[in-house]
């Protein structure tokens, strides 16, 4: 794949054969993916193909290679111009995302409690392959109702305070959800995990603000220096898995019939006006709302036990999600247009200003949650005006090695020892979970964030460090 270097942080695919558009990459040099083992630049380029698209197909600093569409990546499509909706676009974890919480005391202060509030996260945070939930739902009604109300059901429930709702992307719900295109057999998944973790990648962190760069907006998103806070990052579960592979299926039979030709069979889509389209985005915000739930579930969980433990609230800083398609205003060659974002592995960044910013952040732009990994740092950033990419930016450092690739390397290591080593409390459940997550797995936190600076996506305000870390 041919890139031409626009600047160290920006590189263009041109137009070649079906491609709509250009391919935009932002990364650096060594960023890149090494084309041998990861095809994610040509998917960037076959992503330029989906009718609709508008301005460029779009990666990421952290992209990696992914179902379809690479892990890091962004594009728009065109409502009005028959633009498609393609579930690969969106992801099997639909809206998987990281809500980070703020605590009333510092490191130091935590210090000698710091194993019985991990005992205690472990022991409140359902997590694993196993069952096991916050919620034991009474019937389907009640599940309709979490897909229909987000976290706004939960804190309804008393399971949260009115303003986690506030600080949460779309006020806790995303709005058109619609429960009745979600099939049996997702219903059937989704049941009895609303409050759960899942395995692998998805954890919560217990962390600690050990830079601040802008004191004024860290200030605005409720962190200082020194302050304990916590990372739950964690998706639609079974539910969203199951959406997305009914959806891919739907989708690949349908194709034909709307003359779409696409050159990878998992770019499967359909125009976002067709029955099918419609049908995949009520199905897709109803596990989307289950996501969110979920995270406000195991948000309040977590409250519990820190309250018990250390007397402490954990505050909302804010929740995003980084896997999802939304229907936005953007101008494309000076025109607004309505257009269905994609955003895969990617965070959205709203600039100071934005109307749908809470009344609180409106003047100082949106929280943005990066975490790094296992071991590493993780980052709070802040949207800016003028970003590029439909005002998105990265979701973490993004993986370098497969889970196989990760599981071989760790062979004679102790993840669980290297990690207490270095001072981090691990409440994991199985070694080969964890051996799947070694920071080794991941790129470079702080090269995949000055690249996200660089480019102009995005702006740093802290940067946290783990304490302690529970994962399934
Ligand atoms: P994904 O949503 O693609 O599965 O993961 C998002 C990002 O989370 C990854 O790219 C990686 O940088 C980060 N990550 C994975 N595991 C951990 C962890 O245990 N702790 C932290 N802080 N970050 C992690
Ligand atoms: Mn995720
Ligand atoms: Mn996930």
């Amino acid at each position: 794949m041919e890139l031409v270097e626009e600047t160290p942080y920006r590189f263009r695919i041109d137009r070649h054969d079906s491609m709509r558009v250009p391919g935009v990459v932002f990364a650096s040099r060594p960023l890149l993916p090494d084309a041998g083992a990861d095809k994610s630049l040509d998917q960037v380029a076959n992503v330029a193909t989906l009718p609709g698209i508008v301005t460029a197909s779009y990666a990421m600093p952290d992209i990696h290679w992914g179902y379809g569409f690479p892990i890091g990546g962004v594009a728009a499509t065109d409502v009005e111009a028959d633009g498609v909706v393609s579930p690969g676009g969106v992801g099997f974890d639909i809206s998987c995302g990281v809500r980070l919480l703020a605590a009333g005391l510092d490191r130091a202060e935590l210090r000698p409690r710091l194993d019985a509030l991990m005992d205690g996260l472990g022991a409140s945070t359902p997590r694993g392959m196993g069952k096991g939930a916050v919620w034991h739902l009474s019937d389907r009604a009640e599940l309709d109702a979490v897909m229909r109300g987000g976290s706004r059901y939960a804190v309804e429930r008393g399971y949260g305070v009115e303003r986690d709702l506030t600080r949460c992307e779309d006020y806790g719900a995303v709005a058109d959800a619609d429960p009745a295109q979600v099939s049996a057999r997702a219903l059937e998944r989704g049941a009895a995990q609303v409050g759960s973790l899942g395995s692998g990648n998805h954890f919560l962190e217990v962390q600690a603000v050990e830079e601040v760069y802008d004191e004024a907006v860290a200030s605005a998103f409720g962190l200082r220096a020194g302050q304990v806070a916590v990372m739950i990052h964690c998706g639609s579960r079974g539910l969203g898995h199951q959406i997305a592979t009914d959806f891919i299926h739907t989708m690949e039979q349908v194709m034909p019939r709307y003359g779409i030709d696409v050159p990878d069979r998992q770019l499967a889509c359909a125009p976002v006006s067709s029955p099918e389209g419609r049908d995949y985005l009520g199905a897709m915000a109803a596990a989307a709302n289950y996501a969110r739930a979920n995270r406000q579930l195991l948000h309040h969980a977590a409250r519990e036990v820190f309250q018990r433990i250390t007397g402490s609230d954990l505050d909302l800083v804010y929740d995003i999600s980084h896997n999802l398609a939304k229907i936005e205003t953007h101008g494309v060659d000076g025109d607004q247009r309505r257009l269905c974002v994609h955003r895969k592995g990617a965070t959205r960044a709203l600039p100071p200003g934005h109307s749908d910013l809470p009344d609180d952040l409106r003047d100082v732009g949106q929280p943005v949650l990066i975490p790094g990994s296992m071991g590493t740092d993780s980052y709070v950033l802040v949207g800016v005006p003028g970003a590029p990419a439909f005002a998105s930016t990265c979701h973490g450092a993004g993986r370098m090695q497969s889970r196989k690739q990760a599981t071989k390397a760790a062979r004679g290591h102790d993840p669980r020892r290297e990690l207490e080593a270095q001072d981090i409390a691990v409440r994991g459940k199985s070694r080969r979970g964890l051996a799947e997550e070694m920071p080794i797995a991941y790129k470079d936190i702080t090269a995949v964030i000055e690249a996200t600076e660089g480019a102009g996506l995005c702006r740093r305000v802290a940067r946290l460090v783990p304490i302690g870390v529970a994962k399934g």
